[in-house]
């Protein structure tokens, strides 16, 4: 993809804070972090998003997500970490080159990384139970 800034972010094209780097994937720092440490996988392959992503991929992105929040962890002393990855614009995605973000979290930060809970009603759940059926 020409034009796709996480493409040339990826290939080395443009600059990038970079954590880790291997032949399928650059983790690189976000230039609009949530918190202090939150970081990007990109895949070097131009796939738009999950649905697009080949599943060895998102095998391989979910390991090494587990292996940079592992070594993060300790480099950065956070508590805890979130693993959050958007997918379309409804979902809050701005760039459609699959990324997964690794966000640091510490005890009261405050980064707001949440949801309002609602209720699983009796009626949403017979009607999602009766139309999804995985094979
Ligand atoms: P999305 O909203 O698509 O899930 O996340 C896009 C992320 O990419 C945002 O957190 C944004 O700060 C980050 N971002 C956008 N452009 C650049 C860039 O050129 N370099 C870096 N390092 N991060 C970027
Ligand atoms: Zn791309």
């Amino acid at each position: 993809m020409k034009e796709c800034i996480f493409c040339k972010i990826a290939n080395g094209e443009i600059p990038s804070a970079t954590l880790y780097e291997d032949e399928k994937f650059r983790v690189i720092l976000d230039l609009g972090p949530a918190t202090k440490g939150h970081a990007l996988i990109l895949p070097k392959s131009h796939y738009e998003n999950l649905y697009e992503l080949p599943e060895g991929l998102a095998g391989d992105a979910m390991v090494l997500a587990k292996k940079v929040i592992t070594e993060m962890k300790e480099v950065l002393k956070c508590d805890g970490y979130n693993v959050v990855q958007n997918n379309g614009e409804a979902a809050g995605q701005t760039v459609f080159h699959f990324h997964m973000h690794l966000i640091p979290r510490r005890d009261g930060d405050n980064a707001g990384i949440s949801w309002n809970p609602g209720t699983l009603t009796p009626e949403d759940k017979e009607e999602i139970l009766s139309k999804f059926s995985l094979k």
